[in-house]
């Protein structure tokens, strides 16, 4: 889990985190709640009331907002798909689902579970409502709940990918065409072509004098629109790296360092002199584990030359490897994953080479310049 969310443990087994963004979004929530929505809504309540129901309102839709999530990761793990992480941030929630789903039949079943939930929730929140003396706290609460998870359910499935709509869509088209890049490109040009009518019905309703929620609308188009040109781009870059392996972009020198050598020797010596960025740590019994520029930084240089390299380097079976004949894009999806810029090629127990995020991006500027 990344640095800027806060871990809350885990449902399911899946961990859920909360990014920093969402205190922002939780502000803002209570504050338009309690200074608008409700006293508009119900004018009979106490002053302090309207921002007790404010802030427990944005901790509900925080609790919605998760079950959507879980919705969808539910459903992947019945799929035997890996779900990474849950994180709650500026925008909703996003469920980390590790790989492309292995069917048109099971993407089309992940993404519709969280609308359907969504949907649930809005209709179980309007039955209580029912229940709640007319008017009170109870009642404003839950007449809330239930207008924003159907409000939620109907965002989510605007059909521009990557939203869920957009993922169902995919797999339709997917199901039709039975090629899954054919249907993720035509996907997401359906989702610029939603972003755009989004940013110009912002701009019109900022001309028609209503700016705030104007510029909301527009942002939420340009946000739209920044997602599904990363896909179309993502998916350029898959396609271009199909049927290549690690062995043609990997760097098969690999430089090593002895594991009493200390990190001001490593950085004189080969860092400075080489610009190499990852190296092999021997010891007595072979190559033990692997020293990176990165875990060099994270020791205050004072350190240098009293720490040795064998007290730094990431130990082989913490490692994560490559083989030669891994796909390059399957390789370039492990380092996203794991937050590594390299990782060791291994053969037969046998290091053979180093693969970077940079060797990818310069067979990548090569591939093009070879117009291939
Ligand atoms: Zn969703």
């Amino acid at each position: 889990m990344s640095r800027q969310q806060i871990a809350l443990g885990r449902v399911l087994g899946i961990p859920i985190g909360l990014d920093y963004s969402w205190f922002l979004i939780f502000a803002l929530i209570t504050w338009a709640l309690a200074s608008s929505y409700y006293p508009v809504e119900f004018p009979t309540w106490a002053p302090a009331m309207y921002w007790v129901m404010g802030a427990l309102t944005a901790v509900m839709l925080f609790v919605s907002v998760l079950l959507h999530e879980l919705g969808h990761s539910a459903v992947a793990l019945r799929f035997r798909i890996p779900v990474r992480s849950i994180t709650l941030f500026i925008f909703g929630g996003v469920a980390q689902i590790a790989t492309d789903p292995p069917g048109a039949l099971a993407e089309f079943l992940v993404a519709a579970a969280g609308p359907l939930v969504s949907f649930t929730l809005a209709a179980l929140f309007d039955g209580l409502k029912g229940l709640a003396p007319a008017g009170g706290a109870l009642f404003g609460l839950l007449e809330y709940l239930a207008y924003i998870n159907a409000a939620l359910a109907i965002f989510n499935l605007i059909p521009g990918f990557p939203l869920d709509g957009g993922r169902v869509f995919r797999a339709i088209v997917w199901a039709v065409t039975r090629d899954m890049r054919r249907a993720t490109w035509v996907a997401a040009m359906v989702g610029r072509g939603f972003a755009f009518l989004f940013i110009l019905y912002g701009v019109w309703q900022v001309f028609a004098g209503r700016f705030a929620d104007g510029l909301w609308i527009a942002f939420i188009g340009w946000f739209l629109d920044n997602a599904a040109a990363g896909q179309i781009q993502q998916q350029a870059v898959q396609g271009r790296l199909a049927g290549h392996t690690v062995a043609q972009v990997m760097d098969p020198h690999v430089p090593a360092v002895d594991g009493t050598m200390t990190l001001q020797e490593v950085v004189d010596g080969h860092v400075m002199r080489t610009g190499d960025r990852a190296f092999l740590v021997m010891e007595a019994a072979g190559a033990a584990g692997l020293l990176t520029f990165h875990r060099i930084t994270e020791v205050p240089r004072d350190d240098w030359p009293s720490t040795a390299a064998s007290q730094v380097m990431v130990p082989f079976d913490r490692v994560h490897s490559v083989a030669p004949d891994t796909p390059v894009w399957q390789a370039l999806q492990q380092m996203e994953q794991t937050g590594a810029s390299q990782l060791p090629v291994v053969t037969e127990g046998r290091v053979v080479g180093l693969v970077s995020r940079q060797d990818v991006g310069a067979f990548l500027r090569t591939l093009g310049e070879l117009g291939t």
